[in-house]
């Protein structure tokens, strides 16, 4: 068992790396502990918004990511049935008050693994995988860490104990909090390509919002490890469909062929499928257990608010945890971040993902024009523009929270 003063997080993922690090950069020890043996190969997230790379920029990560990631400043907005592009977003025009106008395509299993080779050693910033969180005990003035390792159990304590464990967070449920919401009856679906789509549609950009009454896509691109980059697009499967039949060669190249018909084969370069949640936890504090990212809250990716919002968490909390670590704020400052964070979640990053999923899938014609229309209308102004842009960047849901 760790016997000195240190904060243990669990789970490497994005936002537990990105926590550990504004807390080691405060001057708090920590240890990560993660269930897999190595950083995780996960390629949900994408985006970086501008809100999220100030944030990482202050922590000094940026200018590694940046040649590994995609400058995206433009995003759009189609309607499949016509073809017609609704709205062209242009965070260029932001430039005066964003320090970086523009989304980062980077995916998140780059973030991980990055922060991990370049900041962790096996001291004041331990990762230490293969360690998958069975159980925490709250003591009085410490916690506890029950971990499977490799050579048996492994116990270890903390003065404050995060859980940055994902959706299905162990943390969040060996300390009984509730996660409240509900889950889609559509999963999604992810699929990547080498085909180059802005050869056939030069009109497209690198984030592009297909909505479609029947089937809605996400068509983004990222880098991935070449320099030419991959496309990957988010699809609905609805749930008569099976996960075999949605991930099978023939099930993929139908998809893909339906939404943009090409002679030959799509050379797929890899296939997932997600189910999809909407809840929060009723708390992100009980004593001294703390939540950040996916087990705080999740969301449909619509958008890309999950990562992000749950970055901002980790910078929020490493504000205020390694104030009340160093024994310079009392400890209800993390009521605080509490209270910040969940309205971030709950106003913000909820509302706008469930609101962007019905704009995309709409079936009911005079539904789906009323909402072309608004954004069309909103569109027409740079005071529309600019709402709508730091919306979605999630710069609104951080000034709420500061007043939460
Ligand atoms: C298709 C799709 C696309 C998305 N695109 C975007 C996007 O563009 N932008 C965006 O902001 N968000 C996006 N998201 C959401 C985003 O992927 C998540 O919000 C993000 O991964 C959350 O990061 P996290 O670090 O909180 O959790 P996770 O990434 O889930 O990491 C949790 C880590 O904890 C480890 N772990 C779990 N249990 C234990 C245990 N008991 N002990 C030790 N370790 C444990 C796991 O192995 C994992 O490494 C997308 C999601 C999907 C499904």
């Amino acid at each position: 068992m760790l016997g000195e003063q240190r904060v243990v997080i669990v789970g490497a993922g994005p936002v537990g790396m990105v926590c550990a690090l504004a807390l080691n950069q405060k001057g708090v020890k920590v240890t990560v502990l993660e269930a897999e043996p190595a950083p995780v190969m996960d390629q949900r997230a994408a985006s970086l918004h501008p809100s999220t790379l100030e944030m990482l920029d202050d922590l000094g990560v940026l200018k590694t990511i940046f040649p590994l990631g995609l400058l995206a400043p433009v995003y759009h907005f189609r309607d499949r049935e016509t073809g017609e592009l609704v709205v062209e977003y242009d965070l260029g025009e932001l430039k005066d008050e964003l320090r970086h106008p523009y989304v980062l395509q980077y995916e998140q299993y780059k973030l991980t693994r990055d922060i991990a080779a370049a900041y962790a050693n096996e001291s004041d910033f331990d990762v230490r995988f293969s360690r998958k969180v069975v159980d925490i005990i709250q003591h009085g003035d410490w916690v506890e860490i029950v971990a499977d390792a490799p050579d048996g159990q492994e116990r270890f304590r903390a003065d404050y104990l995060i859980g940055a464990d994902g959706g299905r967070s162990t943390v969040r449920k060996s300390a009984d909090i509730a996660f409240e919401g509900f889950t889609y009856d559509e999963r999604f679906i992810k699929i990547a390509t080498d085909f180059e789509f802005r050869e056939p549609h030069p009109e497209y950009v690198f984030r592009n919002y297909f909505s479609d009454p029947q089937e809605w896509c996400n068509l983004f691109k990222v880098r991935g490890e070449r320099p030419e980059g991959l496309w990957r697009g988010v699809f609905p499967v609805r749930p008569d469909e099976s996960n075999e039949e949605a991930t099978s060669h023939a099930g993929v190249q139908r998809r893909m062929q339906r939404f943009f018909p090409k002679a030959g084969d799509y050379n797929i370069e890899y296939v997932n499928i997600y189910v999809v949640n909407q809840r929060v936890a009723e708390t992100f504090r009980k004593g001294r257990v703390l939540l950040v990212g996916d087990s705080a809250h999740v969301n449909n990716p619509i958008g890309g608010m999950g990562m992000n919002g749950g970055i901002h968490d980790a910078i929020n909390l490493a504000e205020k945890l390694s104030q009340v670590v160093k024994g310079e704020a009392d400890d209800s400052l993390l009521d605080l971040y509490s209270r910040q964070r969940r309205k971030a979640a709950v106003d913000y990053v909820q509302a706008q993902t469930i609101r962007n999923k019905k704009m995309m899938e709409e079936r009911d014609p005079v539904q789906r024009q009323a909402f072309f229309d608004e954004m069309r209308r909103g569109a027409e102004t740079f005071a529309g523009r600019r709402a709508f842009m730091r919306n979605a960047a999630l710069i609104e849901s951080l000034e709420a929270a500061k007043a939460a």
